[in-house]
Order: C-alpha cells, then structure tokens, then sequence
C-alpha cells in the first residue's frame, strides 16, 4: 500500500533503494524521500567508517526543493519538526518526533551526499549541532554587518590575520600587543 506524500498529501510514496542497502520510500511526484530510523540505522551499521565532511565548496551545485507548511509522518501521522543542517546548507530537514523517521524534500539527500553529510543525519537531530548551528548562523549576520561596513577586501584581510593570529604559537602575546593603546 503506498503511504502518503507529507508535501504532495496523496499516497504517492514508492518503496525504492536509495543507497545500497538503505531502503526508503520516494514520492512519484515531488522526489521527497522517507527514511525510517530504523532503516537509517541499519544502513549505518553496515555503510561503516563514518565518512569525512567535505568542504561546502564540493557540494553538489543543485538547489533542494525545500518545502514548507505543515508536514505529517508518512508512518505515523505525528508532526514532523524541522532541523536545520547549518554547514553551510541554508536547509532543513524534517523528523518525525513520535518514530524518528526522516523526510527529505527533492535533492535534499543528494546534497548532503555530495559533502559527506548523509552519514551524520542522526547528528543533525543532537542538542550539540543544533547549538552550533545557531552560533554559525550568528557568526555570518555578524559578518555581513561587518562587511557591508568594510567592504569585501578589507573583510577577507582581517579573515586572514584572524586565522594567521589563532594559529600562531605566541598568538596570546599577539592579541595583548594588538589590544594596547
Ligand atoms: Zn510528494
Ligand atoms: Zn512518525
């Protein structure tokens, strides 16, 4: 029996092999993918070594179809909640907050793939990433405020002393020195 589509709300969803051994149910219209927990952990067990983030520049140049309003678990008709993946991806993912199952709006999955992050999906649901992905999004408003102050140049200068600073060996005295009038 096909379960219904949380975007589309008609029984769309298809049962297909999404990764080897990782079986989800994708909808014929709008390409969402439904993960359960328990298929996700199983795949996990057997997918191995989690795999290294790669860099945002490496992500797949495709735009998710991000959806919003209202969602509903395919499995259990509880409300699924948003948690955003931060990393430099500006979307969302859903999750059931009754059974733990995952929805994934069209080429969600594929993009997270692409930087390595499809193995951390459990992660993404933690107090600890959340929290960092509210001090990532802090950090880039305080940014763009400085960089529409400064300008792009100038931005990318104080960047780069910043890191040269952070790494070096007496970076302490560094920072005192700067700081003195
Ligand atoms: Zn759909
Ligand atoms: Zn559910």
């Amino acid at each position: 029996m096909p379960k219904t589509c949380p975007v589309c709300k008609e029984d769309t969803l298809l049962l297909k092999e999404l990764e080897p051994k990782l079986f989800s149910s994708r909808c014929s219209k709008c390409d969402g993918v439904f993960i359960s927990a328990e298929q996700y952990d199983q795949w996990l067990h057997i997918h191995g070594e989690n795999l290294p983030e790669k860099p945002s520049e490496e992500s797949m140049k495709i735009a998710p179809a991000e959806s919003f309003g209202a969602k509903f678990c395919p499995e259990c008709k509880f409300m699924l909640m948003k948690y955003k993946v931060g990393h430099k991806l500006s979307f969302a993912i859903n999750r059931c907050g009754h059974c733990g199952g995952m929805w994934f709006d069209k080429n969600e999955w594929e993009v997270l793939k692409s930087r390595n992050l499809h193995d951390d999906i459990h992660f993404v649901f933690s107090h600890a990433w959340q929290s960092a992905v509210r001090a990532e999004e802090h950090q880039t408003a305080m940014d763009e405020i400085l960089r529409r102050e400064i300008g792009d140049a100038d931005l990318e200068e104080i960047r780069r002393i910043r890191a040269w600073l952070h790494k070096h060996p007496h970076s302490a005295e560094l920072y005192a020195y700067l700081l003195r009038r």
